[in-house]
């Protein structure tokens, strides 16, 4: 038994726990018929990884092995329990990186996959699930090789399916070739919601990554106020002499850790209000040569910074909206409403999204937002329902990596597909063994 939660800290749960072993090929080896939820590193935000009500979790980590890696092609084939804190140090070196990668290290590749991350790049680059050569998934009917032309529905079902075609027992992955371990940076200071948009529409062709930092403490003149980032992989002819030896090789991060949850919470709305003020007004270089590591991963520099939030956790409201239904606006409203409620955040961003290719897809060309909000913030009951209307209204959907409270005739709202995908889940697990407490929530 173990008390589990997602990264939010909310909802908490004691469940049995099975850490896999490379044993488990068939199902039958679960000696009893619970529900099954695979589990990687718990980093979705709410109850993707929790057990339905009397389920068992199957905890992947163990499950790490590389299997294979075509360093000329730049092709890798690796156990889902794998970190990508793990794979990285190995493919940087080999001139290698992920094709998409989330906010963190510290996910699984199955859990990535699981939840068809996304990352800086997804209006260039789409999701993770464009890059998947192969899966082997164990499924009800059994162990099941798929990929993009072999058992495509169930290829495009398990992306994105949250766990519940099976467990993803391997995955291949085509990376993308860099010549060095860092990335250059532009920061653009925008004053209000459209200049940081506008300021997003100004990358370079070689700029693929963008995301915005949004100051939801700003003052109601300059509601969406913050910062573009936009940022390049440097090529080796453009570094110094000094940093040519060096330049595949991760520098050494030095991470401070939070130790416990923090009983009465150490954010709140003056934190996050000093906070911002000194992320928008503070100095900041207009461009910035960066490790890797710190572009990529920069909440990773405070380990298990989650628990900051205290002891009743927080929720990350994320959202996609689509350009086609006034996405701009819709954001803008949203921003309204967090206002109304006073609500400010430490962590509150804006990406450029293009389409999912998957059956249960989350993005749309459009914008998400996503911010965190500590779970003592007054009025978060009513605040939450009143930002799905608005996502409703504009056409949008909410994240389910990040979700922990969404009701169900608003999540079929929001994900018309949801039937189809639904009955490619049925066909491979008719008896809905792999159910998580998100898919009994959502009623799945
Ligand atoms: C700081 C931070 C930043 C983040 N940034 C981003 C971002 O930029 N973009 C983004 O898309 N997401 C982002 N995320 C969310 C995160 O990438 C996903 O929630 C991811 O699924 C977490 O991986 P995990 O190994 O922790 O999976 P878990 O949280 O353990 O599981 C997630 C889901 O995957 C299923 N699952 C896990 N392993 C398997 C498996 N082997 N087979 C089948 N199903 C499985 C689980 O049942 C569950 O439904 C971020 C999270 C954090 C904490």
């Amino acid at each position: 038994m173990r008390r589990l939660s997602g990264f939010g800290g909310y909802p908490r749960v004691d469940c049995h726990v099975w850490p896999l072993t490379e044993s488990l090929h068939d199902l039958r080896e679960v000696f009893h018929d619970a529900p099954l939820t695979p589990r990687g590193l718990g980093r979705s935000y709410g109850d993707a990884a929790l057990p339905a009500i009397g389920g068992l979790v199957l905890e992947t980590t163990a499950c790490d092995a590389w299997l294979d890696f075509d360093e000329t092609r730049g092709i890798v084939r690796a156990q889902a329990g794998i970190s990508l804190r793990a794979m990285l140090p190995r493919l940087v070196a080999a001139g290698w990186f992920f094709p998409v990668t989330p906010g963190t290290q510290d996910v699984t590749l199955g859990g990535a996959l699981a939840a068809n991350v996304h990352g800086k790049n997804h209006h260039r680059s789409g999701a993770i699930s464009g890059f998947v050569e192969r899966l082997t998934v164990l499924t009800e009917r059994g162990e099941q090789e798929c990929g993009p032309a072999t058992q495509s529905e169930l290829f495009r079902a398990t992306l994105g399916g949250f766990g519940a075609t099976g467990l993803i027992r391997e995955a291949t992955l085509r990376l993308r070739p860099i010549e060095t371990a860092w990335i250059d940076v532009r920061s653009l200071r925008g004053t209000n919601l459209e200049e940081v948009l506008k300021l997003l529409d100004t990358a370079s062709d070689d700029e693929e990554y963008s995301i915005a930092w949004i100051d939801t403490s700003a003052p109601r003149r300059q509601l969406g106020r913050g910062w573009a980032l936009l940022g390049r992989h440097v090529r080796a002819d453009e570094l110094s002499p000094r940093l040519q030896p060096s330049r595949l090789r991760l520098p050494r991060r030095r991470a401070w850790r939070v130790p416990q949850w923090l009983p009465g919470g150490g954010l709140n709305r003056a934190t996050a209000w000093a906070f911002n003020a000194w992320q928008y007004h503070g100095p900041r270089r207009q461009r910035t040569l960066t490790p890797l590591t710190d572009w990529f991963y920069p909440l990773d520099g405070v380990v298990d910074w989650n628990r900051l939030y205290g002891t009743q956790g927080f929720v990350q409201y994320h959202c996609v909206l689509p350009h086609e239904r006034d996405a701009v606006r819709g954001i803008g409203r949203l921003l309204e409403a967090l206002a109304h409620a006073g609500a400010s955040s430490f962590v509150a961003g804006l990406k450029s999204m293009s389409r999912d290719e998957v059956l249960l897809p989350f993005a749309q060309p459009g914008y998400t937002f996503g911010v965190d909000l500590s779970r003592r913030l007054p009025g978060l009951t009513e605040l939450l329902p009143t930002m799905d209307r608005i996502v409703l209204e504009h056409g949008g959907r909410v994240a389910l990596s990040k979700d922990a409270r969404l009701a169900p005739d608003v999540f079929r709202q929001m994900y018309p597909e949801f039937s189809h995908w639904r009955s490619v889940v049925r066909h491979w697990c008719p008896a809905s063994r792999f159910r998580s407490r998100l898919a009994e929530r959502l009623q799945w």
